[in-house]
């Protein structure tokens, strides 16, 4: 079934065009491939915020042109709940993207059904990242990478980006996409973008709109111990930050940490106690606001 936005195939809203097949999309991105003009991708899952609309800004500084994709990827969500409640609100993620003045007329959104993209079952690819699917995320989200993998690849395989916009805030992610590209040689160059967050620190997140009043006013605790570890790094030890990040959480009543680590930006090992030279750290967080999971990270470097 077609949401009732787009039972049209596709439309044009306030100069910005919409499309739900890559059928239709494709002739429209070619008007601009043909000419040698430049495609940036910012893939989501909708339910947009401002930390989306900078990666759809950066992509329209650095390209002619830019593809927002929005579809709730099935394949990653290693928790039926958690797919069912995600949020979902196109056409509040429309008329975000419609109000980006200025570059709202380069912005091609291409919001499928799971059928474009999976004609052949929703199922998952199974992929060899090297170890980094095997660390934090991987560990409590089974099957999570394998999902981003399948569909991100299908992306790049049906728009063909020159550049594709990834958050830092999914730093695992980030590193996993450009572990894809480089071993499957795909001909696309991945761009990171810095975490948004919201004036209270809490990094914005589709799920913030899960949130209650209290787990609202409890998650920017999140970023505070964030930016204490980053303090205290080089001071105090992995392990001495680790019990200390623990603490903070220890009989908070909306907020359970799920884990915390500090690890090498390249490889995602865990820091266990001498730091390497020449080697950027990285502390990662995973809490429970409720069944509400929400991740952060921080570079310990900068
Ligand atoms: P999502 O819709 O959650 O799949 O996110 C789509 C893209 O937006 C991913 O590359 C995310 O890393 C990125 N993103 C999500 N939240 C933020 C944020 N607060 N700041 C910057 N990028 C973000």
């Amino acid at each position: 079934m077609h949401p009732p936005i787009l039972q049209m195939g596709f439309f044009t809203l306030l100069f910005m065009t919409v499309f739900d097949t890559i059928r239709e999309l494709k002739p429209a991105l070619n008007l601009y491939k043909d000419k040698g003009q430049s495609v940036g991708f910012v893939p989501t899952m909708g339910a947009l915020h401002k930390g989306h609309l900078s990666l759809a800004e950066k992509a329209a500084a650095e390209n002619e042109t830019v593809v927002v994709s929005i579809f709730v990827n099935p394949t990653q969500f290693n928790n039926a709940d958690d797919l069912e409640k995600y949020p979902r609100t196109l056409k509040e993620d429309l008329d975000l993207l419609a109000g980006l003045k200025g570059i709202e007329n380069r912005i091609l959104v291409y919001a499928p059904q799971a059928a474009d993209i999976y004609q052949d079952g929703v199922v998952s690819e199974n992929f060899d990242f090297d170890g980094l699917e095997n660390e934090m995320e991987g560990k409590f989200r089974n099957g999570h990478f394998d999902g981003v993998g399948t569909v991100v690849k299908r992306f790049f395989t049906m728009i063909e980006p020159d550049n594709a916009y990834f958050g830092e805030k999914d730093f695992q992610q980030l590193q996993i996409i450009k572990k894809m590209v480089a071993k499957e040689n795909l001909p696309v160059k991945i761009i990171s973008c810095p975490v948004y967050r919201e004036a209270s620190g809490l990094a914005m997140s589709s799920r913030n709109k899960r949130l209650n009043k209290n787990q609202l006013d409890a998650a920017p605790l999140i970023y505070t111990v964030l930016k204490q570890v980053k303090n205290d790094f080089g001071v105090k030890s992995a392990a001495e930050i680790s019990a200390w990040v623990s603490r903070q959480f220890e009989n908070n009543p909306e907020l359970v940490l799920e884990y915390f680590e500090i690890a090498d930006e390249e490889t995602l090992k865990s820091l266990q106690t001498e730091k390497l030279p020449n080697t950027d750290y990285r502390a990662f967080i995973a809490v429970f606001a409720g069944d509400v999971r929400l991740i952060d990270t921080i570079s310990l470097s900068e």
